[in-house]
């Protein structure tokens, strides 16, 4: 069995089942063909969209840390032991970074909200 099992949907030149990406026009290719294995529901730990989520979790961690001390809030309640840690790292620096910026404000003095 050959591991090509369909064609880009751009240029229509076969490409391997596990290739996302075409190596003939370079577009990215939705995995239209369903592999039997992988149902959508399943979770996939896709690396690069994790390093994603971890960047975008720092952002929103440095910008809005009442939200992130949220989203961590939910995660600490996750079943799986990774979501888990990323929810106690988030709420702590959540956490210490708002005493931070506390402290900063009233530091110069800087504390009138308004809006
Ligand atoms: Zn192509």
């Amino acid at each position: 069995m050959s591991r090509i099992s369909r064609v880009c949907s751009y240029c229509e030149k076969p490409m391997g089942a596990d290739e996302f990406k075409c190596k003939s026009c370079g577009n990215l290719v939705a995995t239209k063909t369903a592999q039997p294995e992988r149902t959508h529901m399943t979770e996939d730990y896709n690396p690069i969209l994790d390093r994603f989520a971890i960047v975008l979790l720092v952002v929103i961690t440095i910008f809005f840390p009442p939200i992130a001390m949220t989203i961590g809030g939910v995660m600490l309640f996750n079943d799986h032991p990774y979501k888990k840690d990323t929810g106690k790292l988030l709420v702590t620096s959540a956490l210490v970074l708002m005493i931070v910026f506390i402290f900063i404000f009233i530091g110069t003095g800087t504390l009138t909200i308004s809006l």
